[in-house]
């Protein structure tokens, strides 16, 4: 960016944190976009003037309701509950629901704002939204989950639809809440309609769902790799977090004949130089999945060695797949990492690199996997779990999985098109948030200005 192009970027942002006060992993997602696209607005007339960036960073609206909900012992519960619906220019909207003590407006803003170009870079037609509560399901009940999925329904069910917003599962809403949830709107609206994604094979769930963003992680950082002449066989890999995209990102890479040590969750790590295999991987599925227990019980299982309030980046390894939540790979950690030999890192979880930690990567030539590009495989899988609805079909697993990779890899072209540098080497940063961008800002200035 020239000196000028910058200061308008700064003063553009500077606007938005004196509008938006308190936001901080708003704005932190707002800068990264901004910092990419800006040159783009400055050589489009046409965008500038119709304001299409200050549009963007407004979301069509943001809904904040009560949730009140009886637990097991009777007491009254009163959570918050957020959809934020962000932008609708090339499809209905569409991103998860995440269920976590940590949920506040600016955390589900910059969520929906970072879903509008992830599924733009999809090549499906989805809008940008995302939702959640601050409701922790951890050490609940399957009954108090239930009430408590059915009192955030009661209220969400007239926001929602098929044509007009579909959400989907993220932190703490997994198949358990999915089918509550969708119980809930059936019983509310009297119809089966697919408004949410995620469901359960028995009722119009899509074969290779679950699988899918760790799966379409670890396609994304083939296609880096392999652009080199490189690949994930082999390799030494380190991966953080215990749920959906961490375990399925892990198995896709066993699967490859990489070397996963350490998995984690928010109380700590396991390090387990041997690495995961198929055995150990389902150990830990059916812990996390069925037992609802925490990341230690490994350690103590398999005897290896665990790091309580510790990341994993410290270990050393060639290839990293944050998969936890956001801001987990902070500039400390970017150092150990590099220190350790990193060549790629790829986010399988929403923004976890921190802007200082992403600087220190690209400083030292890692290559940089954004979420928005390579953690759109979930997304993209709801889409297709869409499409098999709309046709009343199921299909295959190697049929759904061989669709994905094709995304998967056109988002990976779509990031070299975008952020190729001189050098021959690829700002895959610029590349997702320009590719994403150029879309979208067409179909909003194509539909006039509202
Ligand atoms: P899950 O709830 O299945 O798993 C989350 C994992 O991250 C758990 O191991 C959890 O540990 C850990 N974790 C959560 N919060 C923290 C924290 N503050 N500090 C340390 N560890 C934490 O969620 P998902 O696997 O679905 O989501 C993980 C990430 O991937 C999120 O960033 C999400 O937005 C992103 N993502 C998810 C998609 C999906 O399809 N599910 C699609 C695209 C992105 P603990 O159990 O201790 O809380």
């Amino acid at each position: 960016m020239t000196a000028t192009t910058n200061s308008r970027a700064h003063a553009f942002l500077e606007r938005l944190v004196g509008r938006t006060p308190g936001e901080a992993d708003f704005h932190q997602a707002v800068a990264e976009v901004v910092e990419s696209v800006w040159p783009v607005i400055e050589d489009r007339p046409e965008f500038l003037e119709a304001g299409i960036l200050e549009r963007l960073v407004e979301p069509d609206r943001a809904i904040s309701f009560r949730v009140t909900w009886r637990d097991d012992a009777g007491r009254v519960n009163v959570n918050r509950g957020y959809r934020v619906q962000f932008n609708n220019a090339i499809g209905p909207y569409k991103g998860g629901l995440r269920f976590h003590p940590s949920v506040r407006l600016g955390v589900v803003k910059f969520l929906g704002f970072e879903q509008i170009f992830k599924n733009s870079l999809t090549g499906l037609p989805m809008g940008g939204a995302k939702g959640g509560s601050d409701f922790d399901p951890k050490g609940r009940s399957d009954a108090e989950v239930m009430r408590f999925c059915q009192a955030f329904m009661a209220e969400l069910y007239r926001h929602i639809g098929k044509d007009a917003d579909v959400p989907a599962g993220d932190i703490g809403v997994g198949a358990r809440e999915i089918g509550y949830l969708f119980g809930a709107y059936k019983h509310l609206t009297g119809r089966w309609e697919p408004a949410l994604t995620g469901k359960g094979l028995a009722y119009g769930g899509s074969l290779i769902r679950p699988e899918a963003t760790g799966y379409g992680c670890v396609y994304f950082a083939q296609a880096m790799l392999g652009r080199l002449g490189h690949s994930v066989e082999g390799r030494t890999c380190l991966v953080s977090g215990s749920g959906n995209v961490a375990l399925y990102t892990a198995e896709k890479l066993v699967q490859l004949g990489a070397r996963v040590v350490t998995l984690s969750d928010s109380d700590g790590f396991v390090h387990d130089p041997e690495g995961l295999d198929e055995e150990r991987l389902a150990w830990v599925r059916d812990l996390k999945f069925r037992r609802r227990g925490r990341i230690r019980e490994y350690a103590e299982h398999f005897r290896s060695a665990y790091h309580p309030g510790a990341r994993p980046w410290g270990v050393g390894g060639e290839l990293a797949f944050p998969c936890a939540t956001q801001n987990e790979v902070d500039e400390a950690d970017a150092r150990a990492l590099v220190q350790g030999g990193l060549e790629a890192l790829c986010e399988g979880a929403n923004m976890p690199t921190t802007a200082r930690a992403l600087d220190v990567l690209q400083a030292a030539g890692v290559l940089f996997g954004p979420g928005k590009a390579a953690n759109a495989g979930g997304v993209a899988v709801s889409g297709l779990e869409q499409s098999q609805n709309s046709q009343r079909l199921t299909w295959t697993r190697a049929e759904v999985d061989g669709r994905l990779c094709a995304i998967i890899q056109a988002i990976h072209t779509t990031c070299v098109r975008h952020g190729e540098r001189v050098d021959g080497g690829v700002d895959y940063v610029r590349g997702a948030n320009v590719g994403g961008f150029v879309k979208v800002a067409e179909a909003m200035l194509a539909q006039g200005l509202y």
